[in-house]
This record gives structure tokens, C-alpha cells and sequence, in this order.
């Protein structure tokens, strides 16, 4: 039996994800790159490689993992690199995305020889949430004014724009996409790839997935460009669970159950958006609270039915681990840290990965 707690990644659930994915480039011609950000559990590269086209990053230690574990190509972004990484940067990417007209202008001599592209920040997002809006007022992300860019148009070959988040809606996206065209196509057009980042939920139930390949493909006809996209919640939605054991319960005016695992220290996203965790198939008579076992008053992953009350030594699944999660776990109060299993098409299941007392030690000195 499988040790608690242990985030447990199916890849008979990451399967239907990768083929969309990979049905998406055939139909539309545009390439996909993992963000590391969102999922870096390398072991479940190879596979995934199978369907996507390589990884982008957020830092010199992501494009490194990217060059190092998943085979395909290697995009270097970062919000703003220091002079003693650029030189590791350059030498583990295929491109390098600067965020600002002043980074690129800085490593300018340095990345010469590399290809080179440029965030731009259209200035219109999806996000709901202030905190992961990269159009937020002020925002520091990419290059928002089509006047300065134009200046710099010789030293790049291509864009990132990144201004999606959870979009499950198509006429959503294609609304956005004509607000980049009709902003900024006249830059695009001199350009010879275009990634238009993450955050557009294609790998979800029922999304027109031929719609946004015909959108794409008329995107890169028109503007002659390479299309990239840089999924990473779409990529490996629902595909992984963290696994937990029910230590305790008691009652408070509710059901409580506290289990070998903790929301801040394990599933922090939830915390961070105020969402409650998932639990399926959540039917039955009776409900309970699931708590976490930090100190944290508020360390609760939701309320759910189950069918009987739970009693200590019950195992529960907490479904959606894989994005954001396994990136964030963190020592928190010292609770164990989960474990990492895969479960193989064929039913196997192997532990990759314990940690134990002295990678917590390890952790701080
Ligand atoms: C976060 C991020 C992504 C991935 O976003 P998802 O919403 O997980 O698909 C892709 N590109 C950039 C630049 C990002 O910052």
C-alpha cells in the first residue's frame, strides 16, 4: 500500500491531456512548452515529451531542469535575470524571452548570438484575481508600449504575450487574441514566432478544441509567425491526487476529520485563492470537515459527504494535485512531506520519491 501522505500523478489521467495537446500542433501548427511553474515533477518528463514540444521557465534553475530532464526545446524567460546567471541561461535555452526593453538592452552583447524575444503586455487579461492578473494596474510584466518596441524590433525575433488564466472560453480567447492583433500586428507581422503563453484551459471538457486550432492556424498564416503555446494547468489538470490518511476525528458543532497532510504546507494555491480542495465522488450522508494537521486555525481543505463517518486510519484522495502544488509544497510546522508516486498505464504504481527528516534539516540551516 502506498505511503501517506504521497501526491500519486496517473498518467492513464495525463494521457487524454497530452493528446489533445498534441492533436492541437497537428491540426494547427502550433508547438506546446510545459511551464515549469506550474508542474516540474520530472519524473514523468519522458513521457510527456512524447506529446509536447519542450518547456519553458520562470528562472536559470527551471531552464536548466527543462534542458536537463525533458527532451525538445528550451525556452528561457524570467522576469528579470542578475548579470551571474545570464551566461548559465543562455547556454541551457534554444530562445530567451526578456521581460523588459532594459534587460534586453543590458545582456544585450551577452545574448547576440542567441534568439531573442520580448514580453509584451497587452494590457487586457482574464484573470479574476488581482494577485495572478498580469494586467493589473502598474504591472511589471513585459513591455506594454507598441512605440518603444518597435525600436528594438532588429534585436528580436519573436513575442510572448501571457495574458490568459483558467480561460475556458473560446470567443474569450479570440476576443483578446484580435485585441493583440489589432494593438500590436503591425510588430508581429516583422516577426518570425509568437508564443502566446499559458492560462487557456483547451484540455477541458467540452472546449472546441477544432476552434482554437482553425484561430491558431489562421493567427500564424496571416502573420507568417511560428505559433507557441506554453500550457501549464491545462497540461496536467486532474492528473494527479495527493493521497492522505485520517489520523484523527472529533466534533465541534461539525464533523471533523484531521488527516497526515496540511493545505498550507501541501496544497497552498487553495489557500492563496480561498478555494476548497476537491474530494470525489462527495455524496453520501454524512458530511465532514477535512482538516489539515498544521497549527494553522484555518488549514482546512473543505467540506465533503462520504457515505459512512470516517474514523482514524481511512485513506482519502484529494483530487487536482498536480498544478501549482507539488511546485509549493513546502516544510511548514514540519509535516511530512508527501511522497511521489506514478501510477504507469499499465496499473503499476512506483514511489519516485520520499522525503524524510533530513531533507527537512536540509532544508534551512
Ligand atoms: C504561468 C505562466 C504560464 C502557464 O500558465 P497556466 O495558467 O498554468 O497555463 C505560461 N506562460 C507564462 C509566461 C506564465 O507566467
Amino acid at each position: 500500500m502506498l505511503p501517506t501522505p504521497c501526491y500519486l500523478i496517473d498518467k492513464s489521467r495525463l494521457l487524454p491531456n497530452m493528446e489533445k495537446i498534441a492533436w492541437l500542433r497537428e491540426q494547427s501548427g502550433a508547438k506546446s512548452l510545459l511551464a515549469l511553474k506550474c508542474f516540474a515533477t520530472w519524473s514523468v518528463f519522458d513521457f510527456m515529451s512524447q506529446y509536447m514540444d519542450g518547456t519553458t521557465s520562470s528562472s536559470l534553475y527551471e531552464v536548466k531542469l527543462g534542458r536537463e530532464k525533458f527532451p525538445g526545446e528550451t525556452h528561457a524567460y524570467s522576469v528579470a535575470y542578475a548579470d551571474d546567471e545570464i551566461d548559465e541561461v543562455l547556454a541551457s535555452s534554444d530562445k530567451i524571452i526578456f521581460n523588459t526593453i532594459g534587460q534586453l538592452t543590458r545582456f544585450d552583447a551577452q545574448s547576440k548570438n542567441h534568439t531573442r524575444g520580448l514580453r509584451v503586455n497587452p494590457g487586457v487579461s482574464t484573470s479574476d484575481f488581482d494577485l495572478a492578473d498580469p494586467a493589473r494596474p502598474f504591472s511589471r510584466l513585459g513591455e506594454h508600449n507598441p512605440e518603444d518596441i518597435a525600436k528594438v524590433m532588429d534585436q528580436i525575433s519573436g513575442f510572448m504575450f501571457h495574458n490568459n488564466c483558467e480561460n475556458a472560453d473560446f470567443d474569450r480567447f479570440d476576443a483578446m487574441l484580435g485585441h493583440i492583433e489589432q494593438r500590436f500586428g503591425f510588430l508581429i507581422r516583422d516577426m518570425k514566432w509568437i508564443s502566446l503563453g499559458g492560462g487557456i484551459h483547451f484540455t477541458g471538457e467540452g472546449y472546441p478544441l477544432q476552434k482554437l486550432a482553425d484561430r491558431l492556424k489562421r493567427f500564424s498564416d496571416e502573420n507568417q509567425v511560428q505559433v507557441y503555446l506554453e500550457p501549464g494547468e491545462a497540461a496536467i489538470t486532474k492528473s494527479a491526487t495527493l493521497e492522505v490518511s485520517v489520523l484523527d476525528t472529533l466534533h465541534n458543532g461539525k464533523n471533523l476529520a484531521i488527516v497526515d497532510s496540511s493545505i498550507e504546507a501541501h496544497m497552498l494555491d487553495l489557500l492563496i485563492y480561498r478555494q476548497q480542495a476537491k474530494v470525489e465522488p462527495n455524496e453520501g450522508d454524512h458530511e465532514w470537515m477535512i482538516c489539515g494537521k498544521s497549527c494553522l486555525a484555518g488549514d482546512i481543505f473543505g467540506e465533503f459527504r462520504f457515505d459512512k463517518p470516517l474514523k482514524a486510519g481511512d485513506r482519502l484522495s484529494i483530487q487536482d494535485a498536480a498544478g501549482y502544488t507539488m511546485v509549493k509544497k513546502n516544510w511548514f510546522n514540519g509535516v511530512k512531506m508527501p511522497a511521489i508516486a506514478v501510477r504507469e498505464l499499465d496499473g503499476s504504481v512506483k514511489v519516485e520519491r520520499s522525503f524524510g527528516y533530513d531533507e527537512f534539516v536540509a532544508a534551512l540551516s
